[in-house]
């Protein structure tokens, strides 16, 4: 696979940053909002939750109706206007400290900013993304460094948000630098959809920083193979040369991925990307987002395709974020038929019974 050259040229050495619609600022400056898309003379319904859309993901849509998976995925339907819940995760009760989710014992979520360069219409944490302006202060900063130092169970930080790609890359090595600073803190975590939405953010200023606080990874999150594009796989492949490890979490979007042979193909590019697929989310059950929700059978069939189909390393974990703040729980197809002292009947990814004994 020689498509990729690591070395793009859209970045010459001498200068970090080209002008025009390789340079982050410029895509970010020039989001589509609301009144762009109606002057566009596309219909969009009023909604609280705004719309930016980066011209480059705009690029990427190739038919103007909810035909189109990036479409859908970014432009407001009538659809968002019903209500449901707005913090089912219960992420705010578990706010120790502000900005922090404490929910698993050893890791802990720090919502970094709730600005991000491109809106999801199916976000999950609509109720602040998007809607309040906050960026994480240095006071705050200091007090979650603090409960981190008193909470030396917690080994794991993701920085999250909205999306801490958005931030100068000085400000992000501020955040990364104090959080690597406490000593019980072993892998930082970064969750960002900047690689599908605004590649070009991925220079050699942010993957140079980045190398400096290892152990270091980041999680991204591609839905739909078209948006895998030259320029979001250059952006992986700086991440993932400089040394950090990439995952993918995608949510299973009702006319979107939900269908084996695309959830096939996105995982397939993605392992090809060196990006591992790490999680399928069953949608959250959020304000505005139910007509984006899928059968949990749905998740269960793609997985059990999956399985006999495509190589174990590209398979991700299916998971309901349970409601009330429960936590991930893995959903798998059923393989254990039945379990009694002598043996266990299980049944393989054509159908097969098998038996295997137990220890006597
Ligand atoms: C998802 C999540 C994590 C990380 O969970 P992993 O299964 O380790 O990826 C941590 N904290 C919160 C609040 C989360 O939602
Ligand atoms: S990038 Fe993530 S946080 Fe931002 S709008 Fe999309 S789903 Fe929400």
């Amino acid at each position: 696979m020689n498509e990729i050259k690591i070395q793009d040229k859209e970045e010459p050495p001498s200068s970090e940053e080209p002008p025009g619609c390789k340079n982050w600022h410029w895509q970010f400056k020039h989001r589509l909002t609301y009144n762009d898309l109606i002057q566009r003379g596309i219909e969009v319904p009023k909604t609280n939750f705004p719309v930016a859309i980066t011209p480059y993901y705009f690029s990427l849509i190739k038919k103007y109706d909810d035909s189109d998976p990036i479409f859908k995925m970014c432009i407001p339907q009538e659809d968002e206007l019903t209500l449901l819940n707005s913090d089912p995760l219960c992420e705010d009760s578990m706010s120790p400290v502000s900005c922090l989710v404490h929910r698993y014992r050893d890791r802990a979520l720090i919502i970094s900013t709730t600005t991000c360069a491109t809106y999801c219409r199916y976000c999950t944490r609509k109720r602040k993304v998007g809607i309040q302006h906050h960026t994480i202060t240095l006071s705050e900063l200091h007090k979650i460094t603090e409960y981190l130092s008193n909470h030396q169970e917690v080994s794991d930080v993701i920085i999250s948000g909205g999306d801490p790609l958005t931030f100068e890359t000085d400000k992000l090595e501020k955040i990364i630098s104090v959080i690597r600073d406490v000593p019980s803190v072993e892998i930082i975590r970064i969750g960002t959809k900047v690689p599908v939405v605004m590649p070009m953010r991925i220079n050699k200023k942010l993957v140079k920083m980045l190398k400096q606080y290892q152990p270091i990874f980041v999680n991204t999150h591609f839905n739909h193979p078209q948006e895998i594009t030259r320029d979001s796989k250059i952006a992986c492949a700086k991440l993932i040369d400089h040394g950090i490890p990439m995952g993918n979490q995608s949510v299973l979007l009702k006319g979107i991925n939900d269908d084996k042979h695309i959830q096939e193909e996105l995982c397939r590019k993605l392992i090809r990307m060196r990006v591992k697929p790490y999680y399928l989310y069953q949608c959250d059950l959020i304000d505005g987002v139910e007509h984006f929700r899928t059968k949990v059978s749905k998740g269960i069939e793609i997985m059990e395709h999956l399985r006999g189909q495509i190589s174990g390393m590209a398979i991700p974990q299916f998971v309901i974020d349970s409601p009330g703040g429960k936590g991930k729980i893995p959903i798998i197809p059923t393989y254990l038929i039945s379990q009694s002292p002598e043996k266990v009947v299980l049944r393989n990814y054509k159908g097969e019974l098998v038996e295997y004994p137990e220890v006597s």
